[in-house]
């Protein structure tokens, strides 16, 4: 069944520079200044519901119950995926977290390492935009009051908060 992806979060990035590819390195990495940046879905690959089927059988099968709980809380953030192409928001700041750090803090220390690391797994592209600016906490405050203003007062589906 095909559906239309969502228009209102498309909106909400329109004036982000993205890179084609998530995982693509050279000129379209992020550059290290402050701003804001979000993560985008490009290509859909096998459903979110096998995704997380496949996550929790390794989930189940690892001998540290501590660590199954908290990589199964990780992965069940896949299943607020809907139509929405935009998955997270989210700002760079400071001096070591500019927008270069937190795209690649992406794969090894952030919030959404490991979502990220199944999507990827299983078939879906994803890209990375950001917008430089010179107050990354007001400007990731904004954006986030504009998703929630287009999609019944909830977040990016990868975000708790
Ligand atoms: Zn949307």
């Amino acid at each position: 069944m095909f559906e239309p992806s969502c228009s209102r979060c498309a909106d909400i990035v329109s004036r982000f520079r993205f890179s084609t590819n998530l995982a693509a390195d050279g000129p379209t990495i992020p550059p290290k200044e402050d701003g804001g940046y979000g993560i985008s879905v490009t290509r859909r690959g096998l459903p979110v519901r096998e995704i997380m089927e496949a996550a929790s059988s390794f989930c189940a099968l690892l001998p540290w119950p501590r660590l199954q709980r908290s990589l199964s809380a990780q992965i069940n953030r896949l299943s607020m995926i809907g139509t929405c192409d935009l998955v997270y928001l989210g700002k760079g700041g400071g001096s070591t977290n500019k927008l270069y750090g937190r795209w690649d803090q992406l794969t090894w220390s952030h919030p959404t390492t490991l979502p990220l690391a199944a999507l990827l797994y299983f078939g879906w592209q994803l890209k990375f935009g950001w917008m430089a600016c010179a107050n990354p906490l007001e400007m990731e405050k904004s954006l986030k009051i504009a998703y929630r203003q287009t999609h019944d007062n909830r977040l990016p589906p990868l975000m708790k908060r």
